[in-house]
């Protein structure tokens, strides 16, 4: 069946999309990807989000907001969009051998967090090695963990983590950190949170049956190396746009965020919008995002109408 609209994605900007566009008739069906809820699903204390005085807990609004997209509607599947194709139209959306037809797309793929690099690093991944403190860090009760990065992840990571484990170590490359200052001040103020500045990670030792055991680490200013014990390491270092299944299809940055035209949410594609982290690197907000979603929608429906 040919579908209005299908939206890939479900963070802040997949469903709030959905919403807007459940409510104007477009009836959408929603591809919500190997992340149900997004980023947000693996965050704890939400507490910037407008509306929630007292904070939220991440899950628990993502599982909001898709109760409001279904109450007007919309149709949300836990499934990965594998392949599409945006050169002809209705436009195609294939979930492993299984096709749809649609004759626009909101794109809300969001971004991905990442990693070092190390050999070591993907062995030992879910052995120790950690990109979610909010999943992983109740393994860590009473033990020795570092972090990597110095933004705001980092910090929220880091804090996080304080709840289990008995020392949290956050790795950073400079001498100053990039996260806001009220974060940081947190973080600082924080007894059990100790600072290795001016510092990299080489290497993670462990095997799959020992988990993580220890870290390699390089000072950036002398060079020097050091071996630590460590029972796990959090990487906390930014993000990459999940967008991919698009590639050389849509135009995007030389990152790989889409590049959206004019102010809008129209791609380059006319008739393919889209909104939330796989287009802003600079806000990733929650809020804007959720805000972004809500535009995708609306332009969405204005293409819609103009093409009947
Ligand atoms: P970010 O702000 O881009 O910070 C990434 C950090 O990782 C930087 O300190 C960077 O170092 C470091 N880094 C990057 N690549 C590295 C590498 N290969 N090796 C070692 N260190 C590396 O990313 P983020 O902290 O994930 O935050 C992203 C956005 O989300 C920000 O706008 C942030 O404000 C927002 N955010 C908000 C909240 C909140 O308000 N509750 C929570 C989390 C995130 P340099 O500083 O040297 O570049």
């Amino acid at each position: 069946m040919n579908r209005e609209v299908i939206i890939i994605g479900s963070g802040p900007a997949g469903l709030t999309a959905a919403i807007y566009a459940a409510r104007a008739n477009l009836n959408p069906l929603v591809f919500e990807g190997n992340q149900p809820g997004g980023q947000l699903t693996i965050t704890t204390d939400v507490e910037n989000y407008p509306g929630f005085p007292e904070g939220i807990l991440g899950p628990e609004l993502m599982d909001l907001f898709r109760e409001q997209a279904k109450r007007f509607g919309a149709e949300c599947y836990f499934k990965i969009v594998t392949k599409v194709d945006l050169s002809s139209r209705p436009f195609k959306v294939w979930i492993g051998e299984d096709e749809y037809a649609s004759d626009s797309i909101i794109i809300a793929t969001g971004a991905s967090a990442k990693l070092l690099g190390l050999e070591s690093e993907s062995k030992l991944m879910g052995h120790g090695v950690s990109a979610c403190a909010t999943c992983d860090g109740f393994f860590y009760k009473d033990k020795k963990v570092y972090v990597v990065g110095g933004g705001d992840s980092a910090m929220e990571e880091a804090t996080f983590l304080t709840k289990f484990a008995s020392e949290v170590i956050i790795v950073h490359r400079r001498d100053e950190f990039r996260a806001s200052k009220i974060m940081q001040e947190r973080t600082l103020n924080n007894p059990k949170i100790k600072v290795a500045w001016n510092t990299t990670v080489t290497e993670i030792h462990g095997t799959e049956e020992t988990g993580v055991t220890g870290i390699t680490l390089e000072d950036t200013q002398t060079g020097e190396s050091k071996e630590e014990s460590c029972d796990g390491i959090f990487m906390a270092i930014g993000h990459n746009p999940n967008s991919n299944v698009f590639q050389g299809q849509l135009d995007t940055d030389d990152v790989g965020y889409i590049v959206n035209q004019n102010g809008s949410t129209a791609t380059s594609i006319e008739g393919v919008f889209a909104c939330g982290d796989v287009v802003d690197h600079t806000y990733r907000q929650a809020v804007t995002a959720a805000g972004l979603g809500c535009m995708a929608a609306i332009d969405t429906e204005k293409y819609l109408e103009a093409k009947t």
